[in-house]
């Protein structure tokens, strides 16, 4: 279990996410059932299914970070993440089951995207998040595939035919921003590329 008090953990959550939110909250019930599914291991790497609060649950109480390469973040869309021995990809995945959510209706809706709560109703979820801690969780076991335990090691980089920046060879001649994949418009405005002269 992580060593954090849930006084601390409210505050530490306000500082690292903005708030305590009720998807934060949960992933704190997932990473404890995580933990203690897991057993005594420190070598364990973590994975959200989703980039929605998990990530930051995993990050404030577990040493798995975006940063030092032990948090993945796989979109898959469901709210669940899994921590798994770095070497053998043995792990558990613990997901917030909506089945056992039927007698929690206010955290029910927020689980199936339907939830528009007044500020009456915020207090509520937070209530039924706390009484429900990890009754409406279930766990299993998993094995990590291998080609994903093997995609996470440093490999050689090439320089981008087109420009010119270095990414890992595996990625092909071109890197993936010039394969079109880029989040950035290609020329820029010219009040915008004012900025940096
Ligand atoms: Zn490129």
């Amino acid at each position: 279990m992580h060593s954090l008090s849930s006084e601390d953990f409210y505050e530490r959550a306000r500082l690292f996410h903005g708030c305590a939110s009720p998807g934060l909250m949960l992933g704190a019930s997932m990473v404890d059932l995580a933990l203690h599914s897991l057993g005594r291991t420190q070598q364990y790497d973590a994975l959200c299914e989703t980039s929605r609060c998990l990530p930051d649950a995993v990050q404030l109480l577990t040493p798995c970070t975006a940063g030092n390469g032990r948090l993945h973040i796989v979109e898959l869309g469901r709210f669940a993440l899994c921590l798994y021995h770095q070497v053998s990809g043995k792990g558990v995945r613990v997901y917030l089951d909506h089945a056992k959510t039927t007698g929690w209706p206010n955290l029910n809706r927020w689980a199936r995207g339907v939830w528009t709560g007044s500020e009456k109703d915020i207090v509520r979820l937070e209530r039924e998040i706390r009484h429900a801690g990890i009754s409406v969780l279930s766990a299993r076991s998993i094995l990590i595939q291998d080609t994903f335990l093997h995609r996470q090691k440093q490999e050689p980089g090439v320089a981008c035919i087109s420009c010119g920046e270095l990414h890992p060879a595996s990625m092909g001649p071109q890197c993936r921003a010039c394969q079109g994949r880029s989040p950035y418009i290609p020329r820029l405005p010219a009040e915008i590329s004012s900025f940096f002269r």
